[in-house]
């Protein structure tokens, strides 16, 4: 991944948009954070490299009222057709600048490994990355302190653009390495199962912020998370409410999850969060031969029905 490309096109593109949505340095060198464009002066601000991991098109639904330009990776670009498919963007009114991505940094891997030293700077060299603390240099090659989703990958290359900086990538890796965690769990006995969720969601301290991160959760301030009519759940802290709002969560997502693993990168507490609506999205491949963002003409199965669903069942009962 390389700015110079990206900002030739910025530069070419910003004076038929509003705004140009992209990545520039945060408050230390290791973080990148979200940058919005809206004169060719700002241009210079643009990153692009491995820390760039935001899913940018959660944007999208907020500036749908302006025309946007859009960075986005292959994971990401999923949310935009997921958008697609349920009506809630006009894709005439989103320029995508597609990435093709052999991966992003983990930034919680690296202060890991770091032991959470203060970052002085970071550099990239090939497929390395080095990162300069107070105590000294230390260097990581990208594939290890990449996100799970990363050593996964099935989209590369984003599945819709409108521009493409650099080279397709064609992933090899198959569908079964994604739901190799979900296979695993699916392995253990229900009771098992019950004490490892039990475990897991006991630390949730119920911030939202995986809700808050996740494109796909599109209630916003009518979640029923917070909503008191109808009352769903309360705010007591017990390990019943949190596992209601996460069921909550889960099958709010069924069939639409785009697997970004943003609600994994923003959980303060490291909690798997995104097995849960990875298991609904197998299940749904299996059932509909579904996957949520990939083909833009498609229609969700949530969004249709079928008295007599082929692959169901209870229904023949
Ligand atoms: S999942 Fe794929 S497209 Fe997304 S950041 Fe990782 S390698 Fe890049
Ligand atoms: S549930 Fe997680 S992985 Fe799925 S769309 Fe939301 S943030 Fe992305
Ligand atoms: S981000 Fe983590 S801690 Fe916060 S509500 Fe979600 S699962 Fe719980």
């Amino acid at each position: 991944m390389g700015p110079e490309k990206l900002k030739e096109i910025i530069n070419k593109i910003i004076k038929d948009v509003d705004v140009v949505v992209g990545y520039k340095e945060g408050f230390d060198k290791l973080h990148a954070t979200p940058c919005f464009i809206t004169k060719p002066e700002q241009t210079d601000r643009i990153i692009l490299n491995a820390l760039c991991a935001q899913n940018l098109a959660n944007y999208l639904l907020s500036l749908k009222s302006r025309k946007i330009a859009m960075v986005v990776k292959g994971c990401d670009s999923r949310t935009i057709v997921q958008y697609m498919q349920e009506g809630l963007i006009n894709r005439e009114k989103v320029v995508v600048i597609g990435v093709p991505c052999t991966g992003v940094v983990s930034v919680k891997r690296v202060l890991s490994n770091v032991n959470s030293q203060p970052i002085l700077d970071v550099k990239f060299s090939g497929d390395e990355i080095a990162v300069i603390t107070t105590a000294g240099e230390q260097k990581f090659s990208i594939r290890d302190v990449a996100p799970d989703k990363c050593r996964t990958c099935l989209y590369p290359t984003p599945v819709v653009y409108d521009y493409l900086i650099g080279e397709a990538i064609q992933s090899d890796k198959a569908h079964e390495g994604v739901y190799k965690d979900v296979e695993e769990l699916a392995a253990i006995s229900l009771e098992e199962r019950k004490v490892y969720w039990e475990k897991e969601f006991d630390r949730c301290i119920r911030c939202y912020a995986c809700r808050n991160a996740c494109p796909m959760c599109v209630c916003q301030d009518s979640c029923i998370a917070e909503s008191r009519e109808p009352h769903w759940i309360s705010q007591k802290s017990n390990l019943t409410e949190k596992f209601m709002f996460h069921m909550i969560h889960t099958l709010h997502l069924a069939g639409r999850c785009v697997e970004c693993g943003e609600c994994e990168r923003v959980c303060p507490m490291g909690i798997p969060v995104n097995i849960l609506k990875k298991k609904i999205n197998r299940d749904m491949r299996e059932l509909f031969n579904y996957e949520p963002g990939v083909k833009p003409d498609e229609k969700p199965p949530m969004f249709t029905f079928s008295i007599e669903e082929e692959k169901i069942e209870e229904h023949k009962l």
